[in-house]
């Protein structure tokens, strides 16, 4: 029986999808104005795994995520790079799905753009504004939170608590235009000459943040889903703001389980651009010292509510069970053959860790006592590989562990070929001579390292190389 933690509710619910034998999931995207850092990494891997293990279990899974292609972070950062703010979204969010892939996340079934959605906001919130739910002020239109009853339920904070706080965020320039300090933008006007707007009834403008993810939600997967996802900030107010729209809209319930991710902590303090300390997946994937999977290995060990605390010691310590998983891993592939009969008893245990590894998973994703199970296979897989078991019974324990590392992320098993320390260093001198513009000499070096079956290209981010055989 699946149960999964509700932010709602503060417990632990039964997990029975709306329709049987499928899932719908929402997993607030990111903002894609620049690379993203660990901590949205964290956010994508940990539902990747979630998802993942739905359908490991055979349920059908309509996994939703979205790009914030717009707003001030997207066109500050187009002012900064003289770039248009899509030519902004265009290269973030490719350089999102690169980061995603090489951390073995599956694409999502849907990946909408908010740009896409905009005669719908529009129509959503004509209607909100139809029932009294909302109000327009000089071009701005703002919902009312008093009329909408537990708005402040999954925050968990009172209301009080949140009027005081929303008065007090100065940064708001809009407070003197609502009725009251919770209000929140549902439309924005926007008048710069230099910035994109979208055409509304209420003059041009753009769409508030929270209003994109109910209209892509409602569009794509309905008007009740069963999973809403984000990183636990998104709580208050992101999600509490959809929930109270959607609901007001829709009249019925939004969504039936809300997850929400831990935090990441670099090196012991929480990541801020201030501290220096701001880690990007982009950066960490540029260093060949790190191993992609040990990277996903190390972001999805942690149970997804805990905090991740990142520092390099402790992703090489997670590097370090990662050898073990690829060593035992490629002993069993080496020496598996699914032709023949598996061994009873090999079987039977195989079985029994099976029932224990779902058991863990089934209780709210806890995937660190997945993995002690997990770690009790492989550990029986080693004892196979030293003893006279047969081709066919290491092929049912191969095979077995490698649909359990499926779900963590982790499928990739061949071995990279270490490249000779002299090759290393006629690379880098080629690096050299071309930053010098000495062409003659970095053709003279790519053939010597053709001459020891190292294909060099040049590409925009520099060298790549290719054994010739
Ligand atoms: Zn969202």
């Amino acid at each position: 029986m699946q149960t999964v933690y509700n932010t709602y509710s503060l417990e632990k619910e039964t997990f029975t999808p709306i329709q049987d034998g499928k899932v719908t999931m929402y997993l607030c995207g990111p903002t894609v104005y620049n690379y993203i850092h660990i901590g949205n990494a964290r956010s994508t891997v940990a539902f990747d795994t979630i998802r993942k293990y739905f359908e490991w279990r055979g349920l059908d899974v309509n996994f939703v995520s979205n790009f914030t292609d717009l707003g001030d972070k997207v066109i500050n950062q187009g002012k900064k790079e003289g770039l248009t703010e899509e030519e902004v979204a265009d290269k973030y969010a490719d350089a999102f799905l690169e980061d995603a892939a090489a951390l073995n996340v599956e694409p999502a079934t849907t990946r909408p753009r908010a740009t896409q959605y905009m005669e719908e906001m529009v129509s959503f919130v004509e209607k909100l504004m139809a029932e009294g739910q909302a109000y327009e002020v000089n071009g701005d239109v703002y919902f009312k939170t008093n009329q909408f009853k537990n708005y402040a339920t999954l925050s968990h904070q009172n209301m009080d608590e949140l009027k005081k706080n929303a008065a007090g965020r100065l940064e708001d320039d809009d407070q003197d235009e609502k009725h009251d300090p919770t209000d929140f933008a549902l439309w924005k006007k926007e008048v710069r000459p230099d910035v994109t707007a979208w055409p509304s009834p209420w003059g041009p403008g753009r769409p508030g943040w929270h209003l994109e993810c109910s209209v892509m939600i409602d569009e794509l997967l309905g008007d009740t889903i069963d999973i809403h996802a984000g990183g636990i900030d998104l709580a208050f107010p992101h999600h509490t703001n959809e929930l109270a729209q959607s609901e007001s809209y829709h009249d019925e319930r939004f969504v039936n389980y809300w997850l929400h991710n831990g935090f990441v902590n670099v090196n012991d303090e929480k990541m801020s651009k201030s501290l220096g300390n701001f880690v990007t997946i982009h950066d960490l994937l540029e260093d060949d010292s790190i191993d992609p999977q040990g990277l996903r290995y190390f972001l999805t060990k942690t149970h997804y509510r805990r905090p991740v605390a990142y520092s390099r010691d402790r992703l090489d310590q997670a590097q370090a069970e990662m050898d073990k998983i690829y060593r035992t891993m490629r002993g069993l592939i080496a020496k598996a053959d699914d032709n023949g009969d598996v061994d009873s008893d090999v079987e039977k245990q195989v079985l029994l860790l099976k029932e224990r590894f779902v058991a863990a998973m089934d209780d709210d994703f806890n995937v660190e006592n997945a993995l002690t199970v997990m770690f009790e296979l492989i550990t029986l897989g080693n004892k196979m590989l030293t003893s006279s078991a047969t081709a066919s019974t290491i092929s049912r324990v191969k095979d077995e562990l490698a649909s359990w590392l499926h779900i963590f992320g982790i499928d990739n098993f061949e071995e990279e070929r270490e490249l000779p320390k002299e090759a290393k260093a006629i690379l880098e001198e080629r690096k050299a001579a071309r930053e010098e513009k000495d062409f003659a000499k970095s053709d003279e070096l790519r053939d010597r390292l053709k001459e020891m079956g190292i294909l060099v290209k040049d590409g925009r981010d520099g060298q790549s190389i290719e054994w010739s055989s």
